[in-house]
């Protein structure tokens, strides 16, 4: 069997990708290792930056997106008792969407399959690329049906697997460098069936560890709550997590937060890491396969579709019209934006976890940048900036 690009994943990057192929009638096909209901009922991500909401509407990815999500304007952090609340919209005129990453995958799903016709393959076992790095590269997978080994040949690999994926292991150490950070805290995520508790992202920095407060749709809100790397979820009985998050959250004047049955809870280890470059021969790593951001600044999802976009379009430059610039700077271009929100994110880490990290001067240093950006116009801009990430291209 022959395809001109093969997909592998169906997250946000893999499914954006083939969408772009789609459209531009590129034969494709995206191999999956879950089901379809479980991809699209995955929760993790929730903001999407205004530029990406664009790129997807651009590319007639975002009607149900723009019809359903919240926008947002601002956020509110805790600290010393007080609320301070942050109306980036204000500063820089643009907004984040909050539309949880399940329905996102649903809406990818459904135009690529079911509307633009794609061919798209869930539930295969045991993916492997192979001759990568040759103009003939193949992928190999056991059919879940049958128990057979099926072989696709191609003339482009996607790696768009996630963080624990196999395209990213098919490059050899030699050709590759894949660094690596880790912020050495725990995050407990948690997702409670209990509508949200204020019109906009909470912040807490408090000296017991950060908390977050993320609304997710009228009855579903995510919260976070710092806590040891590594840290076993039954250490965090349901009572616990409310005392914490209504302390860590507490402030003069806040309404009391509401409470609901925890449908989600498990400990998120905040590290990153980026390999680069993100293309070896034939395969080209998109999203998580090629980076991974801590969620701390909320940016993981948003690089996977700025890459699936870089890496789209250039696939259908290349087929199309015979131009390669697109697959030639596609490294470069996506990895731009990656070190920029990964330096953004490092930033927000000692702002968040500095108050907790047992040193009075990372703490004393960490309070003083958050009130600077309440007393500095100049500072509160810059933040925004970055928060809501560049508009234009780098
Ligand atoms: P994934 O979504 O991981 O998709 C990869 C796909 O490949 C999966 O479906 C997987 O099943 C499949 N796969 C794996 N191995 C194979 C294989 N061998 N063969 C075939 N398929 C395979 N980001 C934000 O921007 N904003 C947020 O608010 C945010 N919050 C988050 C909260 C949490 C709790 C977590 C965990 C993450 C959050 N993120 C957030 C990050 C975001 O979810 C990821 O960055 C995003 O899912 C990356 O998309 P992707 O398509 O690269 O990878």
């Amino acid at each position: 069997e022959r395809r001109t690009v093969v997909v592998i994943g169906a997250g946000p990057a893999g499914l954006t990708v083939g969408n772009i192929l789609r459209a531009a009638a590129v034969d494709c096909v995206v191999l999956e290792t879950e089901s379809r209901e479980f991809v699209e009922t995955r929760p993790r991500a929730g903001v999407i930056e205004e530029w990406a909401v664009r790129g997807l509407e651009q590319r007639g990815l975002a009607d149900a997106l723009l019809a359903g999500a919240q926008v947002h304007s601002a956020c509110e952090f805790r600290f010393d008792s007080e609320r301070f609340r942050f109306d980036y919209a204000a500063l820089t005129g643009r907004h984040h969407y909050i539309y949880p990453q399940p329905l996102l995958v649903t809406d990818l799903v459904r135009e690529y399959a079911d509307v633009r016709g794609g061919d798209i393959r869930f539930g295969v076992r045991d993916v492997r690329l192979h001759d990568v790095d040759s103009d003939r590269p193949t992928v190999s997978y056991t059919d879940p049906a049958t128990g057979r080994r099926h072989v696709l040949h191609c003339a482009f690999v996607a790696g768009c697997d996630g963080a624990r994926g196999v395209s990213r292991d098919t490059v050899p150490d030699a050709r590759t460098r894949m660094s690596r950070q880790d912020y050495g805290v725990g995050w407990l995520a948690l997702l409670a069936q209990a509508p949200p508790s204020s019109d906009c992202v909470l912040f807490g920095v408090h000296p017991d560890g950060f908390a977050g407060h993320m609304a997710r749709g009228p009855e579903v809100t995510r919260y976070y709550l710092q806590c040891p790397p590594g840290d076993d979820p039954q250490n965090w009985p349901h009572d616990r997590i409310w005392a914490e998050l209504h302390e860590r959250l507490g402030a003069e004047g806040a309404p009391p937060l509401n409470e609901g049955p925890l449908v989600e809870k498990r400990v998120l280890d905040m590290h990153n890491y980026v390999v680069e470059p993100m293309v070896f021969g034939r395969l080209f790593l998109a999203g998580d396969a090629g980076h991974l951001t801590a969620p701390i600044a909320a940016k993981g999802m948003n690089l996977a579709l700025h890459d699936a976009f870089l890496l789209g379009d250039a696939l259908v430059a290349h087929v199309t019209e015979d131009d390669d610039s697109g697959l030639d700077g596609y490294s470069h271009a996506s990895l731009r934006r990656v070190w920029d929100y990964q330096e953004f994110s490092g930033f927000l880490s000692d702002i968040y976890h500095g108050t907790a990290s047992g040193d009075p001067f990372l703490a004393g240093t960490s309070l003083a940048r958050l009130r600077r950006l309440f007393t500095s116009t100049a500072a509160a801009t810059a933040f925004a900036e970055q928060y809501l990430g560049a508009a234009a291209a780098f």
